[in-house]
């Protein structure tokens, strides 16, 4: 019986590969990154940006603080390009648009900076033109389709400086008819 013992690793801020950073799952710590460093991280940029809005503010907090890696964050609406409008459904308005700089993916703590990830890459912006559309239904929504396992990946939140819209920052589906019975279907189910 062989048991293999692996070497306890710690970051520069002390954490320790015996920590763990998020619910059932160990810190990792490898070149130059450490999840608590970049849990930290992010969960201190939040007190300095707010959305604005209270309801998104507290999906973005626990979201950041519960979930690894592809959790929802505020995207600013200068990182997006190439914007081509889509489609117009009964909440709002579906645009493309590129990620110009990306996602923040971890805490680099020997460069101290980001690293970024989906540099370039295709996403869809939902933009609520509805006002009595309710965030939380986008909480309830979430829950829903995490539970069975729904392929509509959300990437964060954003704002369009000129109608002050909230927006959706979501995976783009390559097939544009595909997406827009996704957008219905999803009316279908807040209304
Ligand atoms: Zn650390």
């Amino acid at each position: 019986m062989c048991q293999k013992i692996s070497k306890t690793k710690y970051c520069p801020a002390g954490h320790s590969s015996r920590d763990f950073a998020y619910s059932g799952r160990q810190n990792h710590i490898y070149s130059g990154i450490c999840d608590l460093c970049t849990k930290e991280r992010f969960i201190q940029e939040l007190k300095t940006c707010s959305s604005g809005n209270a309801n998104i503010d507290k999906i973005l907090q626990e979201s950041q603080i519960n979930i690894p890696y592809y959790n929802l964050q505020w995207m600013p609406y200068d990182n997006f390009q190439n914007i081509n409008h889509k489609v117009d459904s009964s909440r709002g308005s579906v645009y493309s648009a590129e990620l110009k700089n990306g996602r923040k993916e971890c805490w680099n703590f020997l460069k101290q900076e980001w690293e970024y990830e989906l540099i370039g890459h295709k996403v869809a912006l939902k933009e609520i033109t509805d006002s009595r559309y309710d965030i939380a239904g986008f909480l309830k929504m979430k829950s829903i389709y995490n539970h069975k396992g729904y392929v509509v990946e959300y990437y964060g939140f954003s704002k369009n400086p000129s109608t002050q819209n909230y927006i959706f920052v979501m995976e783009l589906f390559d097939d544009d008819l595909h997406g827009y019975l996704n957008w219905t279907y999803l009316d279908l189910k807040w209304g």
